[in-house]
């Protein structure tokens, strides 16, 4: 029998919200999120406003319950800094994301590869920081629109994967991770994979994971697509078997679109 795994609806807010906004942005999607819902729903605002959006997901009544107890509702970051503590001006550890009540934490966003210069092995730096923190990381992984034309994708993205899940390869227990597919030139542009192209890419992506880790951890990894997610695509994007959520960038910053997404993890 297939491996149920709970969907995951990640909102990555990039930088934006203050943090009176983050409140109010927080606050009116959990109000409305239905109780039959069976979405993991996954908040990322900005460093800043980490501890108000906490405060707004403890103030909402009443709470969502996912099949295995946890709270439906979470709170990540969007980045981390590869060190616990110490002369690094500027960055956020791992503690320092637990402390404020995080449970994930994205790592090797195309912003951060493409904009801020992060390459594999940094990426990979921070993923392994992440796990070693006791946060859940959400590698992002993604080819560019040249390497999609010239047929490089896969390789592209199992290259991704390789320099992160080296860190893996010798744990005896496997600590949760959760992976997405977030295809470039699909981010912040309007365009989106097709249903059969992110299908493929995340049957790839697992394939991948179990050559590299193993079946157990392969069928229960959650693959979420991003790119230019949409109310109007979200549903027919997460019926694909391999498609476990999405992780949203601009529609996640209106509770109606984001709500809109949220219900497309519902089947029809
Ligand atoms: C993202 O930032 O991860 C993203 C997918 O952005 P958008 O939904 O705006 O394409």
């Amino acid at each position: 029998m297939a491996q149920k795994r709970i969907p995951l609806v990640a909102g990555n807010w990039k930088m934006n919200k203050l943090r009176a906004e983050a409140a109010e942005l927080v606050s009116a999607v959990l109000r409305r999120v239905p109780a039959t819902s069976t979405a993991e729903v996954l908040f990322c605002p900005p460093f800043t406003a980490l501890s108000t959006a906490r405060e707004a997901m403890c103030n909402a009544l009443p709470k969502r319950l996912l099949d295995d107890g946890r709270p439906a509702a979470q709170l990540g970051a969007q980045d981390l800094y590869p060190g616990d503590s110490g002369a690094f001006t500027g960055e956020i550890s791992a503690p320092m994301l637990r402390d404020s009540g995080c449970r994930y934490v994205l790592v090797g966003h195309s912003e951060r590869r493409h904009v801020l210069g992060e390459d594999n092995e940094t990426v990979a730096a921070k993923f392994a920081a992440a796990i070693a923190g006791g946060l859940v990381p959400i590698l992002c992984v993604g080819e560019r629109e040249p390497e999609r034309l010239a047929g490089e994708h896969l390789s592209v993205v199992a290259h991704q994967l390789a320099a992160a899940l080296k860190h893996l390869a010798d744990r005896t227990v496997m600590p949760e991770i959760a992976l997405a597919y977030e295809p470039v030139w699909a981010i912040g542009t309007g365009r989106t994979a097709t249903p059969a192209d992110a299908q493929e890419m995340h049957a790839h992506i697992r394939r991948d994971v179990a050559e590299r880790l193993d079946g157990s951890t392969a069928a229960k990894v959650r693959i979420l697509y991003g790119g230019s997610v949409k109310p109007d695509n979200a549903r027919e994007l997460m019926a694909r078997p391999d498609v476990d959520g999405v992780l949203v960038g601009g529609a996640s910053l209106a509770a109606d679109a984001f709500l809109g997404i949220i219900a497309g993890a519902e089947p029809e």
